[in-house]
């Protein structure tokens, strides 16, 4: 196959393909002519001697549905699972494959009976759209050559314009269209708490576009020219609109981010160029996105994949705008809706959030997520990675979403409803028991109190101090406001900011804790080299460290917010004392610097580390003697301490923080901190679950920190467990080398009010 002298000839040829694959499929006739009429005409253009198109029969199957040059016996009659072959490989992937020796290419698997033994070269790309693999489409030539970059465009926008024509129903009587009435639960990831019963709301509903291809590449130009004009101004009126609904809060900085994409001069060049290949504008705004989300998957960026989002919501609003839809917004929402989206920007959940919204859930995104941030702040639960959600979504369909556990429950059976409405109704009581004793102290049996502090880093959070009971802010994660932002926010803005945290925490202590970031917390604005281990890379104080400026704002900051309150600093990740000497040092000389230019200092300095290295746990004395305070971090601690990614559910879940080799260490930190006379707190997700948190208590930790939810059960099994008791319990239990979990899980279910054990059991 000859490749074309000149991009230019390439693309005509290319055009004059698109118009007749276009006629091809609008012709009438059986879809199964228009399908082989099809192959043909794309293998004659592309002078290949194979052309094969394999659709999606179902989630996991794909069939060959036509071919010119393959045997055509083994049409409807060849199916290849997602990821079997080169060709599953691209449906899995989304990525086209172009190699000059097919059987010597990884994943290929040799296929009896479809005759493509003599075909060394193969390309094959896929038939996408809106984020689904609809199918696969390939060309094959006898000679071993690579297809070159006119010839890979020319099959991608072929393919792209099949995946229209085919979602816009031309090929409806190759596949009868599926009603789902099963049941179907998906397991994903917790992003935000809370329990709903409600109704399917697609976020993306189908938008069907009847003609992928355009003559006139200029008219098409104006369009999005036009269309990209009302996208920036709707930007810019979300943006108003958030700021009079008490920002500038993270919301804002999102959005702030949000008009920088949506001016990007990048994604409009590339758009152009999709156009001047023969696209209407609507396609080739998917067509642009679909690229983009091939791009961005395959990065190991954790920051650009989550800017995925923002893009796929940018290039909705575009595609709105295109056809004239109105964007979406509260006033589309039925009752008891729960959206279902691939994922969702923080702009559109915004937007939704103003209306009667139950619950979000994601086939994409993560707990990290801006979607994420925003859902805890509207407070409704959100679950994200539920593999083929959309898939088997409809609208209207009856819906539960757990946002506890990370699970849902499409189309429910009338049981799964009914126990679902038992545990809100449950939930409902709880609230209310744990709402009559959050004014009481954490008082133990044996009348030793244990301060219970809440978890907090953004500005929702923010009202929630004096709701949740807690006595302080225990961990105040201040790198949450850097993951928002674009850039290092100021220091006089950090400083407004941790001023009204102090302020909304009431005279309650603070503990701030300054940037941990790094590991799967990747700045936008600090770039670093990618790292092998993350967790294990170039984070939290040793970033600090390394970048005296950022250290030393941040440190500016939080000593003038104190305008002479008290002011606690804690410092993350600790490995080696000298780094927390280092620290100090520089808090200290700061302080010391400022006060020389008379500003207001905190009338009490207090310094700490985090624990959470078990290096730390070994330091000598003289660190505990020279901290303040001492927070474990249990999440890293145990991450490290087992050797077990904490993002990484397959590992995490083996290893047991009342494991005895685990209590042994806690055992001596709280021992060397009795004898340095330095304050310990336990600030990890762990101590928020009632049975970890008395076993903490009776291990001699006075003070944990925890997400606010957990405040109420936490206190109630405090409030009816002796610790000495408790204590005896894991006295022998480390004796013997035996993990305490069952005994002291009966001992509080023995003793909890009779409602809270039955919930417990
Ligand atoms: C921890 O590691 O336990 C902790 C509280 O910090 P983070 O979860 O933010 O790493
Ligand atoms: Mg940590």
């Amino acid at each position: 196959m000859a490749s074309s002298p000149d991009r230019g000839e390439g693309l005509q040829r290319a055009r004059t393909l698109l118009r007749n694959v276009r006629a091809a499929l609008a012709q009438p006739g059986h879809a199964q002519q228009r399908l082989d009429q099809i192959v043909h005409l794309i293998a004659q253009n592309m002078m290949a001697e194979v052309c094969s198109l394999y659709m999606m029969r179902d989630a996991d199957t794909l069939e060959l549905c036509a071919t010119e040059g393959l045997n055509p016996a083994a049409v409807h009659a060849t199916t290849l699972q997602v990821g079997q072959g080169l060709v599953g490989r691209i449906a899995r992937d989304g990525t086209a494959i172009n190699t000059n020796d097919a059987e010597k290419t990884p994943g290929f698997v040799y296929i009896p009976g479809i005759g493509e033994e003599r075909f060394r070269s193969f390309l094959g790309t896929p038939l996408q759209r809106q984020g689904h693999t609809l199918g696969v489409l390939v060309v094959q030539n006898q000679s071993t050559r690579l297809y070159d970059e006119d010839e890979i465009d020319a099959l991608e926008l072929i393919a792209t314009v099949i995946a229209e024509m085919t979602d816009a129903g031309v090929l409806e009587d190759l596949q009868s269209p599926r009603i789902l009435t099963d049941p179907k639960m998906i397991r994903g990831t917790p992003a935000a708490e809370g329990v709903a019963i409600g109704k399917v709301v697609l976020h993306e509903p189908r938008i069907v576009i009847a003609n992928p291809v355009a003559e006139d590449a200029g008219a098409e130009r104006a369009r999005l020219s036009e269309a990209m004009e009302a996208l920036r101004d709707e930007v810019d009126r979300l943006i108003a609109h958030d700021a009079m609904d008490g920002g500038p809060g993270e919301h804002h900085d999102v959005l702030k981010a949000y008009r920088m994409f949506a001016h990007d001069r990048g994604w409009l060049r590339r758009l152009e160029a999709a156009i001047d290949s023969g696209l209407a504008a609507e396609v080739a705004v998917e067509k642009v996105q679909t690229e983009t989300r091939a791009r961005l998957q395959r990065t190991n960026d954790a920051y650009l994949r989550e800017r995925l989002y923002d893009l796929d919501d940018l290039a909705n609003r575009l595609l709105r705008q295109l056809l004239g839809m109105p964007p979406p917004g509260p006033d589309d929402l039925p009752e008891n809706a729960i959206l279902i989206a691939r994922n969702l920007g923080p702009g559109d959940l915004i937007d939704y959030g103003r209306g009667p919204l139950l619950g979000v859930a994601l086939e994409e995104g993560s707990a990290g997520s801006h979607a994420a941030i925003v859902a805890r702040a509207l407070r409704i639960p959100l679950v994200a990675g539920l593999k083929g959600l959309i898939n088997d979504a409809q609208t209207d369909d009856a819906f539960i979403i757990d946002g506890d556990i990370g699970r849902i429950v499409l189309r429910p059976e009338p049981q799964v409803i009914g126990a679902y409405r038992e545990k809100i109704s449950l939930r409902e009581q709880e609230e209310k028991r744990y709402a009559q004793i959050k004014d009481l102290p954490a008082i133990t049996q044996d009348g030793v109190t244990i301060d219970l502090h809440m978890n907090a880093g953004l500005l929702s959070d923010l009202p929630g101090i004096p709701m949740s009971g807690a006595t302080g802010v225990g961990l105040f994660r201040t790198e949450l406001q850097y993951l928002i932002s674009s850039r290092a926010p100021r220091r006089d803005a950090q400083a407004a900011f941790y001023s009204k945290v102090m302020d909304s925490a009431g005279g309650r202590p603070v503990v701030f804790r300054t940037l941990d970031m790094g590991g799967d917390k990747r700045l936008p604005f600090l770039k670093g080299e990618a790292e092998e281990n993350p967790a294990l890379g170039w984070r939290a104080i040793r970033i600090a460290l390394d970048r005296p400026l950022l250290f030393r704002t941040q440190l500016q900051a939080l000593l003038r917010a104190s305008k002479g309150r008290p002011l606690s600093v804690m410092f993350p990740m600790i490995a080696d004392p000298a780094e927390f000497y280092e620290a100090r040092a520089r808090l200290l000389a700061e302080r010391d610097r400022l006060a020389a230019r008379g500003l207001d200092m905190p009338e009490d300095l207090r310094i700490g580390a985090m624990l959470e290295t078990p290096a730390l746990a070994f330091a000598p004395q003289r660190f505990f003697e020279l901290s303040d305070f001492v927070s474990v971090g249990g999440n890293d601690l145990m991450q490290f301490f087992f050797a077990a990614d904490r993002s990484n559910e397959r590992v995490r879940a083996r290893y047991d923080a009342l494991s005895p080799s685990f209590l042994s260490m806690l055992r001596k930190i709280v021992e060397q901190c009795d004898d340095a006379g330095t304050s310990l707190s336990f600030c990890g997700e762990l101590c928020g679950r009632p049975i970890e948190a008395v076993a903490l208590a009776g291990l001699g930790f006075r003070m944990l920190s925890m997400r606010p939810a957990a405040i109420g059960p936490v206190k109630e099994a405090l409030r009816s467990s002796d610790l000495m008791r408790v204590n005896a319990i894991l006295a022998s239990a480390l004796e013997e080398g035996r993990n305490p979990r069952a005994e002291i899980t009966a001992y509080i279910v023995e003793n909890l009010p009779h409602q809270a054990a039955q919930e417990m059991a």
